[in-house]
């Protein structure tokens, strides 16, 4: 019988040292600049563009801000070909665009958004795909920026799962024309609450950044009905020193998937994703996906077997975005259109993972999806 004292959540945010970042917060109080593109905001901005290898970063107070702000950005209205299987932030920034999203089916594989069935559902409206790279698999890259460049869309990635995701070498951040990232205490790398716009260009940049704090262009300018998005100078210094760690949390992650797989692997019923070629990945998630037929255990019995024994995994992602009230209505919602993701939602449930969880405590939860 197995025995877990302490519960163990499906994430555990990783946190830098304590005294470091007291000593950061000592120069914030002689510095008496907490916020406004400030000297930290301004490093960590530069320092994140390195480490992630890309050209043009503005970081924001977190990943949802961030995707609005994407959109208006880029002026994108109409309609919006997205993914049902993702975090409801995903639509929910469309929606509060004033922009209709249109969902179209992801694939079989690694579950991604299906460049096919989203070439099937463009309209005269629409102006954006804005596909997920799903627990970090990047998407197929290749189809999605044939299509934009075929009907003349634009395309924003939610990159919320896929920092420091690379693709032959080359930050998956740099495809499309905008990618979004979360620093949420849950992700990979975490700022407490934060994120991130990618972009290629100097001016796309700028006029992020003036989006992000009210429009302003200058003292007495305003160019745009902008918002305030801009992250705080704790927050910038936080992340610095996260990026100190982020490396060694990434590799902890790598072990801890890699056991998964070992251990996990030939249990009729239980299939998990594996390594993509050419990409770096950064194990954000551990997800499996239960065959009820051949588990002889549905996903939800196994959801709440691991739950009376104190492990709470996390059904990413059901109920389906489509699914939700202010959703369920539109046509591309049904569930007929839906079926890959449909049957994906039902299936799938996230393991617990992350820096600090114990060989022990990985044992024991495994020892739990083996013994039923
Ligand atoms: C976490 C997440 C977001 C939202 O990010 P926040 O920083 O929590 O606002 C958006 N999209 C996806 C896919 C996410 O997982």
């Amino acid at each position: 019988m197995i025995k877990i004292d302490k519960p163990i959540y499906v994430t555990q945010p990783a946190l830098p040292p304590l005294e470091e970042f007291t000593e950061l917060l000592k120069q914030i109080w002689h510095n008496k600049i907490l916020t406004n593109n400030g000297p930290f905001h301004k490093q960590f901005e530069k320092e994140l563009a390195d480490y992630l290898g890309v050209k043009y970063i503005s970081v924001f107070t977190n990943g949802t801000l961030a995707l609005m702000t994407a959109l208006q950005a880029l002026h994108i209205t109409g309609e919006v070909i997205t993914t049902p299987f993702s975090f409801v932030a995903t639509t929910h920034s469309l929606w509060w665009n004033n922009i209709k999203p249109v969902f179209a089916d992801i694939e079989p594989n690694y579950f991604n958004l299906d460049p096919e069935k989203v070439e099937a559902a463009i309209t005269p409206q629409t102006t954006a795909i804005m596909p997920v790279h799903v627990y970090g698999n990047p998407c197929n890259l290749e189809a999605f920026q044939k299509i934009a460049d075929t009907y003349g869309l634009k395309l924003i990635y939610d990159a919320a799962h896929a920092f420091g995701v690379k693709v032959n070498g080359d930050s998956v951040l740099n495809f499309g024309d905008l990618s979004i990232l979360s620093f949420h205490a849950t992700k990979v790398f975490n700022t407490i609450e934060g994120g991130a716009i990618i972009c290629h260009d100097a001016k796309t940049k700028q006029r992020i950044d003036y989006l992000k704090n009210f429009g302003f262009a200058g003292e007495t300018t305003v160019i745009a009905p902008g918002i305030n998005a801009k992250m705080n100078e704790i927050q910038a210094a936080y992340g610095l020193l996260q990026l100190k760690y982020v490396d060694a949390n990434i590799a902890k992650r790598k072990t801890i998937t890699e056991l998964y797989r070992e251990k996990l692997a030939n249990i009729p019923g239980i299939k998990f994703l594996n390594d993509m070629e050419e990409v770096d990945h950064t194990y954000s998630y551990f997800p499996v996906f239960v065959d009820a037929k051949l588990y002889e255990k549905t996903r939800d019995e196994l959801y709440e077997e691991l739950k009376k024994h104190n492990v709470f995994g996390r059904r990413y992602f059901y109920p389906l975005i489509s699914q939700f009230p202010t959703y369920r209505g539109l046509l591309s919602s049904k569930p007929d259109n839906l079926s890959v993701a449909t049957k994906v939602a039902d299936q799938v449930i996230c393991l617990p993972i992350y820096p600090e969880l114990e060989k022990n405590q990985q044992d024991n939860i495994i020892q739990l999806i083996k013994s039923k």
